[in-house]
């Protein structure tokens, strides 16, 4: 969503050495035989290993931007048979974490029948209602564990990478009107129709004016948060109630299992 940041990576982001000569430089500068091997591991970004009188560095990618200083830092770390890379390394790779892979996450299978609530049709009505038919975005009943919000509940949330809706399962009883689950449901889908909007200082804001001049469209709006206010007690138990059937059921499990 930052747009300008992918820019300047693109302009500026070519790597400073290549496999052999980072090899040679850092053999040069700790004066001893060694065998570079770079790796795309998401956990251990540097480690040596003693082979047959040669030493194995295995490196992160992301040491073919390192600046001078750090490759010899670097380099005097291994002359000195110090494991642990030394600060000016750390900096270093704090810096460059962008460069790590993250494993894309996978979409969960999408649960929308609930006991109560049936949560394709609440979404499908609102898509008709208010959105011409034309949003095509997955929505599932969450498993409740997101964070609390404080003294409150996260009843619902968009997830951009997945581009998905979950909705908290505590929703699904018989007290929740309709009309509220709506109001959530409405909310989530105006995140992905909307997107969200870099601040001055290159954050992304999602809760814009347009955003909440949008929100207070669904006709019931005003009601939905007058019935959050008064029902949020009855809420937090139920979903703390929830929680200790997850864990009870989680515990059988591993007893059954053993
Ligand atoms: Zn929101």
């Amino acid at each position: 969503m930052s747009h300008a940041r992918q820019l300047e990576l693109a302009f500026d982001d070519a790597p400073r050495w290549d496999a052999p000569a980072l090899e040679s430089v850092l053999a040069r500068d700790a004066g001893r035989p060694l065998r570079l091997v770079l790796t795309d591991n998401r956990s251990v970004l540097l480690s040596f290993k003693r082979e047959a009188g040669c030493l194995l560095l295995r490196l992160h990618r992301m040491f073919l931007h390192a600046p001078d200083a750090v490759v010899l830092s670097l380099a005097r770390n291994i002359r000195r048979r110090g494991r642990a890379a030394g600060s000016e390394v750390r900096r270093f790779m704090n810096a460059n974490m962008h460069r790590v892979r993250k494993t894309p996450r996978e979409m969960p299978p999408l649960l929308t029948g609930g006991r109560v609530h049936d949560l394709a049709a609440v979404y499908a009505d609102i898509n008709g209602r208010f959105f011409g038919n034309r949003l095509r975005v997955p929505i599932t009943w969450g498993r409740g564990v997101g964070r609390a919000r404080r003294g409150g509940l996260t009843f619902g949330s968009y997830d951009p990478v997945l581009a998905l809706i979950r909705i908290h399962p505590v929703l699904d009883r018989p007290g929740v009107p309709r009309y509220f689950l709506e109001s959530v449901v409405h909310h989530e889908m105006l995140h992905h129709h909307m997107g969200g909007v870099p601040d001055r200082a290159g954050r992304t804001v999602y809760h814009t004016r347009a955003f909440r001049e949008a929100e207070a469209r669904f006709p019931r709006h005003r009601e939905a948060l007058a019935w959050e206010k008064e029902n949020l007690p009855e809420l937090l138990r139920a979903s703390h109630a929830l929680d200790r059937e997850r864990r009870a059921a989680r515990a059988a499990a591993r007893a059954a299992a053993r």
